[in-house]
C-alpha cells in the first residue's frame, strides 16, 4: 500500500532539527525507525549516522561502521527502519536530481530537512519512484514530477502517541 501520511512526535522533530542545524554547513543524515500501518507511517526514533562524503556540504554518504549494524541487525532495534533522512544546509526540502537517483530508492520514505531559511526549517517527506534521467530531455534535469510523491506530515504532541494503554 502507498504511504500517504507520516506521523512525527514533536520531541523527535526538535531533535532532528537540532541535529541538522548542528551539522551545518554539512549535510546531516540518518535513519528513522517506526511502524507502518496501512497508509500511515509513524516514526518512533531517529538514529543519526555520520556523513563521510568527500564534499559533505553538497552530498551525504553514511559511515558504514554505523550504518551496517543498523541495517543488518534490526532485532537490536525497537522498530524497523522506515525512512532515510538527510538535510539540505542551504536549500529547500525538495528532492534534488541526485536524491532521486539514490540507491536507497526502495526505502519506504525519504525525509529532507530544508535549512535554507533560518527562520523556518521545513521537513519534506517523500516516496521515491523509479527515476529515468534522460539527458536528451531538458525538462528531466530537475527531476520528473512522476519520480516522487509527497507524503503528508503530521507533527503530534508526544502524549498523543499511543504506546501501550
Ligand atoms: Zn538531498
Amino acid at each position: 500500500m502507498t504511504i500517504t501520511n507520516a506521523v512525527l512526535p514533536a520531541s523527535l522533530r526538535v531533535s532532528i532539527l537540532h541535529y541538522c542545524m548542528e551539522k551545518k554547513p554539512h549535510e546531516a543524515c540518518g535513519f528513522l525507525l517506526g511502524r507502518i500501518d496501512g497508509a500511515t507511517l509513524s516514526v518512533t526514533r531517529f538514529l543519526p549516522v555520520p556523513n563521510i562524503a568527500a564534499r559533505p556540504e553538497r552530498q551525504f554518504s553514511m559511515d558504514p561502521a554505523v550504518l551496517i549494524p543498523i541495517v543488518t541487525n534490526p532485532s537490536s532495534l525497537y522498530d524497523p527502519v522506515v525512512g532515510l533522512l538527510h538535510s539540505h544546509p542551504s536549500a529547500s526540502s525538495a528532492p534534488s536530481v541526485e536524491d532521486l537517483q539514490t540507491a536507497w530508492r526502495s526505502m519506504p520514505s525519504h525525509w529532507i530537512v530544508g535549512l535554507q531559511d533560518e527562520e523556518h526549517c521545513e521537513i519534506g517527506v517523500y516516496c521515491y519512484h523509479h527515476f529515468n534521467h534522460d539527458p536528451n530531455r531538458p525538462g528531466s534535469i530537475s527531476g520528473d514530477a512522476s519520480s516522487f510523491t509527497a507524503i503528508a506530515l503530521s507533527v503530534v504532541e508526544d502524549h498523543d502517541i499511543n504506546c501501550h494503554p
